[in-house]
């Protein structure tokens, strides 16, 4: 079935990467993107803040585009060791991935501070990766559509539009466990999430909505055709070239 929406292949290399490895690694991401030459999909990889403006000025031209982790809500002042989306910007990045679950169980972050980021994104000209999803025990306790909705409506700022905005659905249990839902999980949640999206935007069919969680190569041509799923969000495959481009190639 033809895709209606460009789907979107973003690896978050988290707290990963020293200069030369990681130079290596998006040297070989990027040339594998120019070769295949794919106009059909889109390709991103968000490595640690120190190394955006790097990675963006060694995959230059090769149609691969380089995004921030994570971004401080304000365009500047008195927040000592953060980074604004302004800065991410100017380092060369197109994206900005906002309330990953580690972020949100790390530091703390509410939708509240979620949504003020996302905003703070389209301040700066970035697209926002607003990201979602429940854990084990919201799961168990059959929570999962509940919480996602709360989150929604919580993380993604009013004025949303589908040209400025991903959703990128994660179930923290998934999360580099190797662990990944069913299928028809995937699919109610993103139908949920869609469903959820169209009350509180105009053109939340145009939305890409990916999944996140344990895909690698060897998973991703299931987990990625399942409905309403439009791409990935890839963390430790993405650490490894020939396997994130594999995940991209299954989309
Ligand atoms: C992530 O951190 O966004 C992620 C999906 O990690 P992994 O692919 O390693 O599960």
């Amino acid at each position: 079935m033809a895709r209606t929406r460009r789907p979107l292949i973003a690896g978050n290399w988290k707290m990963n990467g020293l200069t030369s490895d990681a130079l290596a690694l998006a040297k070989d991401v990027a040339a594998g993107v120019s070769q295949a030459g794919w106009t059909d999909r889109e390709l991103l990889v968000c490595p640690p803040a120190t190394l955006v403006m790097a990675v963006a000025g060694a995959v230059k031209g090769s149609g691969l585009m380089v995004g921030g982790q994570n971004c401080h809500a304000k365009a500047s002042g008195a927040h000592t060791g953060d980074i604004s989306a302004e800065m991410l910007k100017d380092a060369g990045a197109s994206h900005v991935i906002v309330g990953h679950s580690e972020r949100r169980s790390d530091c703390g972050e509410t939708d509240a501070i979620v949504r003020a980021k996302a905003e703070a994104a389209w301040r700066a000209g970035l697209t926002p990766i607003v990201c979602i999803g429940e854990t084990l025990a919201e799961r168990e306790g059959g929570k999962t559509l509940a919480v996602l909705e709360t989150q929604l409506k919580g993380s993604v700022p009013a004025g949303s539009a589908a040209a400025k905005l991903v959703v990128a659905y994660e179930p923290v249990w998934a999360i580099g466990t190797g662990k990944t839902p069913t299928i028809a999980e995937v699919a109610a949640a993103h139908a949920h999430i869609r469903k959820v999206l169209g009350g509180l935007m105009s053109d939340a069919e145009g939305v890409r909505l990916l999944y996140g969680g344990s895909v690698k190569g060897s998973n991703a041509a299931e987990l990625l055709t399942a409905g309403d799923v439009d791409g990935a969000l890839v963390g430790g495959a993405s650490l490894n070239a020939a396997e994130f481009l594999a995940i991209a190639k299954a989309v």
